[in-house]
């Protein structure tokens, strides 16, 4: 999407003048967090400006076409329940959308079980049933323990031994790239379901008759994840593409762009926070060390067309074995059959090797992997396959993560810096929450310009 000048400043004639562009709230990053503060800010009356750094906004929500497969960036599957924001995010998708109940599965042990592991046991081999059920028995009856100190602890106090060593702590240091010791357990009270002893029991027999966990339902375009960027940017009118933010210079309250200096009085920030402070020129010795602190992995993943339907009916599967050399894969085509041509189908998988993968040496493992699996009735199955890179894709929540995060934000906030969303929030968190929370720095930057303005008359 081109740079424009709506109704605001026009930031060519400001640089040809040799001067700084103004504006009153200045977003980088065209992502979930960043256009959806745009639109409120459009709402309010608000003038801003929206720069990303790619050539197309969306972030990590977009889908990419490829011979007739659509492949999002792994499966982006939208959670929100009923209300304005609901209805919002739908009025971007536009009417060609399903809401589908979720077919999730665990593959280990050379079978599959239901999803959650933890509340599923059924069809497991029976000693590791028995293992796991015992360890959940146990851990329920044993006296309250001290606050968990890493995630490990927090599965072994809330599942017992058997379900952390055969699932949680598998699959998860294959997910985050990291172990469970060295994560705390603030991020996973929403994510990680913890069932009743009455429904690991149901489980363990069969006889499961409520779905857990937060997406046991979720909302999908028919043509991918995309169609709910592409319709929110297409509802802003305008986004500035192509424009990495260079520097921010606090004294001027500048931003730096090729070419461009734009003067904002609050700047809504969604890149990821250590980048945002590397690129803040006012930032502290001790706010650069807290931010040197913050870790986030990458993933990689590969798109994968398929010459044939997907053997399985599952939208997603969770791989915990590490003789995989993935952890998870899913069906674009059973969120949608406009996914792929028909009677084919278009995988993601994402690996658990944080080194860039070598395709030609690694298909060959995954194709075994997907034919064991089912997914596929032979190698050849695979029309091609692309391997792509997410960074960052997910936040470590280490021990140093909470305090690093503390020590930043006063000092952001003095200068009307709002950094916000997943990477700007430092968080794990949805679409549906990227959406809310430029809601709110909308608001923020509305409250902060009414000051503004009462101290100096003139917000812009
Ligand atoms: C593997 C994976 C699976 C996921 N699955 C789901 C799911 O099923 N459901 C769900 O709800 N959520 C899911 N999410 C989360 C979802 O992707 C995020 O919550 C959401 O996309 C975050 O949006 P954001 O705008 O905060 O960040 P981003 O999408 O990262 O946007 C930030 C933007 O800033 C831009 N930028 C960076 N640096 C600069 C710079 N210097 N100058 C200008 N622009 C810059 C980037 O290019 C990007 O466009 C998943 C995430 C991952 C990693």
């Amino acid at each position: 999407m081109p740079a424009s000048c709506p109704d605001g400043p026009c930031p060519a004639k400001a640089a040809a003048a040799g001067g700084a562009s103004r504006i009153p709230v200045a977003i980088v990053g065209a992502g979930l967090t960043g256009m959806s503060a745009a639109f409120h800010l459009a709402r309010a009356g608000i003038p801003c400006r929206v720069f990303e750094r790619e050539p197309q906004p969306g972030g990590h929500v977009v889908t990419v076409e490829e011979r007739g497969y659509r492949f999002d960036r792994t499966g982006h599957l939208l959670h929100m329940p009923g209300g304005p924001e609901r209805d919002l995010a739908l009025s971007w998708i536009g009417p060609s959308w399903r809401e589908i109940e979720r077919r999730s599965a665990i593959w280990s042990h050379g079978v599959y079980t239901r999803y959650p592991f933890q509340a599923n046991l059924f069809g497991l081999p029976p000693a590791v049933a028995y293992e796991c059920l015992q360890g959940f028995v146990d851990a329920h009856v044993a006296p309250p323990q001290a606050p968990a100190r890493n995630f490990e602890e927090f599965c072994l106090a809330h599942f017992g031994r058997g379900i952390t060593e055969r699932f949680m702590v598998p699959y998860n240091t294959r997910l985050w790239g990291v172990g469970p010791t060295e994560m705390t357990a603030d991020w996973c009270a929403r994510f990680v379901p913890v069932p009743t002893l009455g429904d690991v029991l149901a489980g363990a027999v069969g006889f499961a008759n409520r779905e857990l966990g937060y997406n046991a339902r979720f909302i999908y375009p028919e043509r991918g994840i995309g169609q709910l960027s592409s319709g929110l940017a297409a509802a802003l009118g305008s986004v500035e593409c192509s424009r990495p933010l260079r520097r921010i210079d606090s004294a001027a309250r500048e931003l730096a762009f090729d070419g461009e200096r734009v003067r904002f009085e609050v700047l809504v920030s969604t890149i990821p926070l250590p980048r945002l402070v590397e690129l803040w020129d006012g930032a502290s010795a001790p706010v650069r060390r807290a931010a040197a602190r913050l870790r986030a992995t990458h993933l990689y993943y590969l798109d994968v067309a398929l010459r044939t339907p997907c053997g399985r009916p599952y939208h997603w599967i969770y791989v915990p074995e590490p003789r995989y050399p993935f952890h998870r894969v899913g069906c674009y085509s059973h969120f949608s059959a406009q996914m792929a041509p028909p009677g084919t189908a278009g995988l993601y998988v994402e690996l658990s090797d944080r080194q860039e993968p070598d395709l030609a040496s690694l298909l060959p493992a995954v194709a075994d992997g997907l034919c064991e699996m089912g997914l596929i009735a032979r190698r050849e199955a695979i029309l091609f396959a692309r391997a792509r890179r997410l960074d960052p894709a997910y936040v470590v929540f280490d021990h140093a993560c909470r305090g690093a995060i503390d020590s930043i934000r006063p000092f952001l906030a003095a200068q009307r810096i709002l950094s916000c969303g997943r990477y700007g929030g430092w968080d794990y968190s949805s679409m549906a929450d990227a959406l809310a929370s430029g809601r709110e720095a909308a608001a923020q930057a509305a409250a902060l310009l009414g000051g503004a303005q009462d101290q100096d008359g003139d917000a812009t």
